[in-house]
């Protein structure tokens, strides 16, 4: 018998018909569910009509669970993996099954759909060219600060998932931490208390339901902070490289800046910065 495979199956993050025809399909067909809290994984099959096996899997019993679910992927078994709500393995178990399975050459098939990350930076209204996902910050203080200093110039889209009871003091520690980023808060996405908040005042938050915090990139990267003419031919000689064109790497350069694109050229051609 071939070896069977895990399909790692993202489930709604609150609106129960946030699941694709796909997901239905597989999470019917398969020989067993592996999900964190049996009672929820039941509820969201039952509400479909699907009645599956289930086992359990979760941050506590994880390692302890891969050897027998390993054991029946090499019989033949297929597998859905889920997790409570949105795409396991982010900021959920998963990674070491996946992981485990890669190792042996078990097939690994995504199945995918809703996660909290994509849904809030989705409606952000924030640059996502590039993004930083750093799940739930570190609970201890001196970490926290640690991870907020290293983030000051990373000009990334920076998201972080966090709980109620910590989300007014973190959203403040953050602010001040990073200054200049624009800030944007989704909490509750696609269920009956669903908002979304902009540059919001940490206290004007609710200490209720679950949170998204998305930080826009710096106002401007650190590296271009003062507008020295050197600074700014240096950025575009880097967009250039990188496979910009000349009239293109002149629009970022100022758009960083904040700057005309005629100042940002009048720079690199040596006849002074103007602001505008
Ligand atoms: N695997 C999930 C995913 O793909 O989004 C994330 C699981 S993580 C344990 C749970 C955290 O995700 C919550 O504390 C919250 O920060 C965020 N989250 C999950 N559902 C959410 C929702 N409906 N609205 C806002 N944030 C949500």
């Amino acid at each position: 018998m071939g070896r069977g495979t895990l399909y790692v199956v993202a489930t709604p993050i609150g609106n129960l018909r946030d699941i694709t025809l796909r997901a239905l399909d597989t999470l019917r067909s398969v020989d067993a569910v592996v999900c964190e809290d049996t009672r929820r994984t039941r509820r969201l099959l039952a509400h479909h009509g699907i009645t599956a096996r289930l086992e359990s899997h979760f941050a506590g019993n994880e390692e302890r669970r891969i050897p027998a679910i390993l054991a029946a992927l090499a019989e033949g078994e297929d597998r859905a993996l889920v997790s409570d709500a949105g795409t396991p393995a982010i900021s959920d178990p998963g990674y070491l099954l996946v992981r485990a399975c890669r190792d042996r050459g078990i097939p690994v098939v995504p199945v995918p759909g809703p996660s909290a990350m994509a849904a809030a930076l989705s409606v952000s209204g924030l640059p996502s060219t590039a993004v930083r996902f750093l799940g739930f910050p570190p609970r201890k203080a001196g970490e926290r600060r640690h991870l907020l200093a290293s983030l000051v110039g990373d000009p990334a889209t920076l998201i972080f998932y966090e709980s109620p009871r910590r989300v007014r003091a973190f959203l403040a520690e953050a602010a001040a931490a990073l200054p200049g980023r624009e800030r944007f808060v989704a909490r509750e996405i696609t269920k009956l208390f669903e908002s979304t908040y902009r540059d919001p005042d940490p206290g004007a938050l609710p200490e209720k339901g679950e949170f998204v915090l998305v930080f826009g990139p710096p106002a401007r990267p650190a590296a271009m902070a003062p507008a020295e003419p050197a600074a700014l031919a240096a950025r575009v000689e880097a967009l250039s490289r990188e496979g910009l064109p000349e009239k293109e790497a002149l629009r970022r350069a100022a758009r960083e800046a904040g700057l005309s694109r005629r100042a940002v050229y009048d720079a690199v051609k040596g006849k002074g910065a103007r602001r505008g």
